[in-house]
């Protein structure tokens, strides 16, 4: 019996007479106090003796968990150095899911009058008097009458009960009908990807096209394949893509909306999609990574969209990138997985390379549209006037393109106002106390926020350390102070800042990205929120505020990233018939990421790349385990790091960096220090990993986390 707890080996019960189990029930358990729900793993290890065992206490409704998802929990716990019981915990997210979904009982009004009528009980039948069917909890909000009220009218016979599915159903999807007439190229690579579907067995495959390619369009064909097989579909989508254009394209594809499952889902809604999903009657999910570990009845193929996209790695809990668990779910148990992409991962493109997956092209834009003109505003030569942050040359665009009615997009990733506030007297600069980091300002909240623990503060009116008034001042752009300087040169412009925080909730967004795709908005200002699929037919210029932000950290993906971020960025431009012009404000324009986007030369820039990580044996040609030992106490984590640096096993072709103290030094109250392990390709890290952790006793105010595959290095 495996337990959803960090447990690295499943625990011994026994059946009761008259009880049925199999592999993969889903049971409650005692364990100690308390009563757990775990899930049936195998015989039992017939170490202890039967009649000392604890009993199973009940075994749920739902249907067993699949030889295939069971055997992907443990693959994952192996390779991610999880306790396999962690990462069952990831499958059972929904408990409420294993109850049978409750049967709700409404009512509705009969012919009887109770004898005694009272003005409350006139209200509730003067209300049902529409036949509608209520619960008693509605009937008796809806009439502000008592649930006693209620009751007595149910006993007197003059509501009568009606019991209802608890579950709305998953509509019938419509494949056949509504698919677009493809173009030769489209349709060439749809008929590779229904292919792979029809034959049933693993295959992993690119489907690498420019932006606007159609790619959704194409893989959406793989997917209408695997339903007419009678088979599920997963498409996995960064959280922040799974927006409601895209359920939308979905929905005109299929007829229908596909079931969901990403944070924001209510508990009832959960459950109702864990359960449809298992029973197989959710046939097409579209979800963020944690969909990965839903019970799917008989999936048969999996797409993820935006395969490069950094936001698949989880790196709390149980660290592990979902696009590389998604192909290790594809192969376990035998059907093709697509990676579809733009600007396809450095890993992905050297899997090609080596035939682990084939390829299929999509090199034009649909339709008229053109892929758009990218250029370099040298910030050196053409700088923003004193306090300003928009080059001449890119407001004289904005311009043009405003007066000819069209679009513009200014891109900076960058929250709040400005990134640091800093006292003009003594040079104090305002950091978070828990974390070293500095505080954002956000001017429409009036608040200094830490971006990595969410402190908050006011903006203090004197200097914290010296005390000098009038004397901070904000340095550097976030987008509130982007559109603050907008504001001021386009006063007639409608603008919409769009960044996660100012902003809140997905229907804001889904109501901004309606507006601009309405044309209610000339300038649009935004963070990485977007930069991802979206299509805005009259978008056609895009400026991107800082190009070399993300170059400044020295993460050995920073050039790929900036790489992938800014073509996304650059691709929202031009959509449509009319060209779009993209102007990328750097002060190194000569940067090989600048000249990439430029030339419009991908793969060049990724040989490079490529080069680059297989001269010092980085992956995808070596492999990465990062550990991170932390503490309140930081003396404590400093003295255990370096007895872990002493007892850490020599051997070939591995080296163990560090410890040193990581870039975020302090988080949340926590020292943390750092290990990097890097090892050669052919080296098992996990063997490795456990040969040098599992001996130690770490003392209880510190902890260790292994990240394999690490892609954050703060
Ligand atoms: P990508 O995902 O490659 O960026 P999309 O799938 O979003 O591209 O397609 C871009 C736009 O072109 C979308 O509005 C899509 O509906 C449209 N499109 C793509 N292929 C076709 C087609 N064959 N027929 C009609 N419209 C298409
Ligand atoms: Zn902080």
């Amino acid at each position: 019996m495996l337990v959803p707890l960090a447990l690295p080996e499943p625990y011994d019960y026994a059946v009761p007479d008259g009880m049925h189990v199999e592999l993969g029930s889903y049971v409650v358990v005692p364990l100690g106090a308390q009563r757990l729900i775990g899930v049936v793993w195998g015989e039992g290890s017939g170490k202890f003796d039967q009649k000392k065992l604890k009993s199973i206490i009940e075994v749920m409704e739902a249907r067993a968990m699949t030889a295939g998802l069971r055997q992907f929990i443990d693959w994952m716990a192996g390779y991610t150095l999880n306790a396999r019981g962690s990462v069952l915990r990831l499958a059972l997210r929904s408990p409420a899911a294993l109850e049978p979904a409750r049967v709700r009982v409404a009512y509705r009004l009969t012919d009887k009058r109770p004898a005694r009528m009272t003005p409350a009980r006139e209200r509730v039948v003067a209300h049902l008097a529409d036949e509608f069917l209520r619960t008693i909890r509605e009937i008796a909000d809806e009439t502000g009458v008592s649930d006693g009220v209620v009751r007595g009218l149910v006993e007197a016979g003059t509501l009568s009960a009606v019991e209802m599915p608890a579950d709305a159903d998953f509509p019938g999807i419509e494949f056949e009908a509504h698919g677009k007439p493809l173009s030769d190229e489209q349709q060439l690579a749809a008929d590779l990807l229904c292919e792979r579907v029809r034959a049933q067995k693993y295959a992993g495959v690119l489907l690498d096209g420019v932006t606007g390619s159609g790619k959704t369009e194409v893989y959406f064909e793989g997917v209408a394949e695997a339903l007419r097989l009678g088979k599920q579909a997963l498409i996995l989508l960064p959280e922040i893509a799974l927006t409601s254009q895209f359920l939308s394209r979905f929905e005109a594809r299929f007829g229908v909306k596909p079931a969901e499952w990403h944070s924001e889902l209510s508990t009832r809604e959960r459950a109702r999609v864990w359960r449809g999903v298992s029973e197989g009657r959710a046939r097409v999910v579209v979800g963020a990574r944690s969909a990965l570990f839903l019970p799917f009845a008989d999936l048969g193929l999996i797409v993820v969209d935006e395969e490069h996209e950094a936001a698949f790695k989880q790196d709390e809990g149980v660290n592990y990138h979902a696009r590389d668990m998604a192909v290790v779910r594809a192969s376990l148990s035998g059907f093709p997985i697509v990676l579809s992409s733009a600007t396809p991962s450095l890993e992905t493109v050297v899997n090609v390379e080596q035939g682990r997956y084939e390829r299929v092209a999509l090199t034009e834009r649909h339709g008229v549209a053109e892929l758009p003109n990218i250029s370099a505003i040298d910030m050196r030569q053409d700088p923003p006037e004193r306090g300003q942050w928009l080059a001449p040359k890119l407001v004289e665009e904005i311009a043009k393109a405003f007066a000819a009615g069209e679009q513009s997009m200014l891109f900076l990733n960058r929250r709040g106002y400005a990134p640091l506030t800093l006292c003009r007297t003594c040079g104090h600069r305002i950091e978070c106390p828990q974390c070293s980091a500095w505080l954002v300002e956000h001017r429409f909240r009036k608040e200094l926020v830490c971006h990595h623990c969410g402190y908050t503060s006011g903006v203090p009116k004197n200097c914290p350390s010296c005390n000098a008034e009038n004397s901070l001042v904000a340095c550097g752009p976030g987008v509130e102070r982007i559109a603050e300087e907008v504001a001021e040169k386009f006063p007639e412009a409608r603008v919409a800042l769009l960044s996660s925080d100012a902003l809140r909730g997905p229907q804001s967004h889904e109501e901004a990205f309606r507006a601009v795709e309405a044309r209610e908005v000339d300038i649009i200002i935004g963070t990485q929120i977007v930069a991802k699929g979206h299509h805005f037919p009259w978008l056609t210029v895009v400026g991107v505020v800082d190009a070399d932000l993300g170059l400044e950290n020295g993460d050995l993906r920073a050039a790929e990233r900036t790489f992938q971020l800014l073509q996304q960025v650059a691709g929202r431009a031009g959509r449509a018939e009319r060209r779009g012009r993209v102007f990328l404000q750097t002060y190194m324009p000569e940067h090989s990421v600048m000249r990439a986007l430029m030339a419009g030369d991908r793969d060049a820039f990724l040989a490079r790349e490529s080069e680059a990580r297989e001269r010092v044996k980085l992956p995808p040609f070596g492999r990465l385990a990062g550990v991170v030992v932390s503490s309140e106490n930081a003396a404590l984590a400093v003295s255990f790091a370096r007895e872990m640096a002493r007892t850490a096993p020599r051997a070939d072709d591995v080296a163990v960096l560090g410890p040193a103290p990581a870039p975020l030094a302090m988080l949340r109250g926590r020292t943390r220090l750092r290990f990097l392990v890097k090892t050669g390709r052919h080296i098992n890290i996990q063997a490795y990993m456990e040969a040098w952790l599992s001996p130690l006793k770490v003392p209880a105010p510190v902890r260790v986390s292994v990240d394999i595959d690490p892609y954050s290095f703060l």
